[in-house]
């Protein structure tokens, strides 16, 4: 519920954010959960603090002209939103997809800055993208989107200002088109300006799989609370992508049995776990279609064009794919057929309705901005070692991811209790973003 105090501070959000629907529902999300800390310490509330904090501190909105392999000329739509920057430069990765428009990014801005927060690392809020759809572009294309793209974006980044990496859309190859078109433009090998770079030019061991391994890490910790682990359990993770690939990835390394996963398509289950070693052939070499898994297996899998994933009875379920992609109903069917915990890898998948099914059935629910910080923080760990140019092992590096998600676990287990409601990682992840962020802008003044 609402607290009094913040109505009118909401009221003003949808005032000012006309249409932008999953902007309100993540500023929604996190102002339901202010009630109680302000009520505790109500010098949070003075200084239009959190009105500050709805309102992002700069937002660009710019064209990207670019020329397909037939000549044609196209236009879409770039965006960044540098939300906070009261922890350390912008920080958060670029989507893009063709629903992109403002609403998306800027809760995804919003989201950042929380996550961001909860790592516990000097990052501030950001995110960007493009309504492009890469989705049958060749190389080519890609390349020259990713270099019209940067020619706008580059002014407004920098090491010590904002730094990008990847989301929805874009990887590694992307990640190097943008990096090669700022280094020219520049003149400047500036490492820390983007990360999720490549091992050979600045990149960090660990980046790729960080997000799905941290979310993985984040599980198994809420797991441990009640003496149980993912061996010998089924698990559904939704989405096909980097996020879903490296959770099936740990998942499975920790003796669980991933028996689905997803892409726009519909699904795949196949008992006997997902071949890991296919999927990756065909989502990351091939860029194919989630069908193509269940044709290269024959009988052993089948593919459910359009269903909702989320029929498939599993213990544990890891939303993987996108915002908003299980509802209410997807969430009484999880229940009833006995999941017990639930691990957000994407941003924001669960709706409202889905979120507060699992909390009052008892699932252990680990919501998106602490389940899935795994990526960003590795992103900070990148640019440590950029800064200090240098670059660090696997093992040190996973160390350091699987320290910090468990120090945010229980970070957001004790705020959790602290605030009058044990279990509820939805609260504890609120109110220790918060608190961070809310500490720095106090100490700054009103800027
Ligand atoms: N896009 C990722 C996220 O949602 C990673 C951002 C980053 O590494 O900066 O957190």
């Amino acid at each position: 519920m609402l607290d009094e105090k913040l109505q009118p501070i909401f009221a003003d959000v949808l005032r000012r954010n006309p249409g932008e629907e999953e902007f309100h529902q993540a500023v929604r999300e996190v102002l339901d959960s202010l009630g109680a800390v302000i009520a505790k310490h109500p010098h949070y509330a003075e200084n239009a603090l959190i009105e500050r904090i709805c309102e992002p501190e700069r937002q660009i909105i710019f064209r990207v002209p670019w020329v397909d392999d037939h000549g044609k000329v196209h236009i879409n739509r770039g965006f960044r939103v540098q939300f906070n920057s009261a922890l350390g430069p912008y920080k958060g990765g670029l989507r893009f997809h063709p629903t992109v428009y403002l609403g998306t990014i800027k809760f995804l801005g919003f989201e950042q800055t929380f996550k961001n927060a909860l790592t516990g690392m000097p990052i501030g809020g950001g995110k960007g993208g493009s309504d492009f759809d890469p989705k049958g572009r060749s190389d080519a294309e890609i390349m020259r989107f990713c270099q019209s793209f940067m020619t706008e974006l580059y002014r407004h980044l920098g090491e010590y200002t904002d730094v990008p990496a990847g989301d929805i859309g874009v990887g590694g190859r992307e990640i190097g088109y943008m990096f090669g078109q700022y280094k020219r433009i520049t003149n400047r090998y500036e490492s820390g300006v983007l990360t999720g770079k490549g091992l050979a030019w600045g990149g960090s061991q660990v980046r790729t799989e960080a997000t799905g391994y941290g979310a993985t890490y984040f599980v198994e910790r809420m797991l441990q609370t009640r003496k149980q682990g993912f061996d010998g359990k089924k698990v559904i993770v939704s989405g096909a992508g980097n996020v879903a690939i490296y959770t099936i990835e740990k998942v499975t390394e920790l003796g669980g049995r991933v028996i689905a996963c997803s892409d726009s398509s519909g699904y795949v289950v196949d008992e006997a776990g997902i071949d890991l070693a296919l999927l990756k052939e065909i989502k990351e070499q091939r860029r194919g279609r989630i069908a193509d898994y269940a044709k290269a297996r024959g009988n052993a899998a089948k593919f459910v064009p359009e269903g909702r994933i989320w029929d498939v009875p599993a213990e544990v379920a890891m939303p993987s794919a996108t915002q908003n992609e299980l509802n209410g109903q997807d969430a009484r069917t999880l229940v009833k057929n006995g999941l017990i915990a639930i691990g957000e890898g994407a941003n924001m998948p669960s709706t409202p309705e889905a979120v507060q099914t699992f909390l009052k059935a008892g699932v252990l629910f680990a919501p998106g901005k602490a389940a899935n910080a795994g990526g960003v923080a590795t992103s900070a760990l990148e640019m440590q070692q950029n800064a200090s140019r240098d670059s660090w092992t696997f093992e040190a590096t996973e160390e350091r991811l699987a320290t910090i998600m468990h120090n945010i676990h229980d970070r957001c287990a004790e705020m959790a209790d602290t605030y009058g409601s044990p279990g509820n990682y939805v609260l504890g992840a609120n109110v220790a973003g918060f608190i961070r962020v809310a500490e720095a802008m106090r100490a700054l003044g009103i800027v």
